[in-house]
């Protein structure tokens, strides 16, 4: 088994194994109970998925790069209304206050 991905949030982590159940790679969640338990700590632990099979570890992580957008709230965005580009702290457009 080869560890292709990890991240404290247990739904983006459920949304790869499902990317990768789609392209039929057999795969597992591990560390699910440490963040379902409600606990809010310091220290996030990271959920990891892991695939079943070594040799599909490279197919996998191709396929989670390709997917799943890079989680960095800090980056800017392009407003979809007015063009505008925006800084990734901003929800809204300050220029035309429309959302993302
Ligand atoms: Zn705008």
């Amino acid at each position: 088994m080869k560890k292709v991905y990890s991240h404290e949030n247990l739904a983006i982590v459920s949304n790869a194994k499902s990317l990768l159940e789609l392209n039929n790679i057999d795969c597992l969640i591990k560390n699910e109970f440490h963040a379902s338990g409600g606990h809010v700590g310091f220290e996030a632990i990271p959920i990891e998925l892991w695939v079943q099979d070594d040799a599909k570890a490279t197919e996998a992580i191709s396929i989670l790069e390709n997917e799943l957008a890079p989680d960095d709230p800090q980056s800017s965005w392009i407003c979809s209304h007015c063009g505008e580009k925006n800084d990734g702290s901003f929800e809204i457009c300050w220029k035309c206050q429309k959302g993302h």
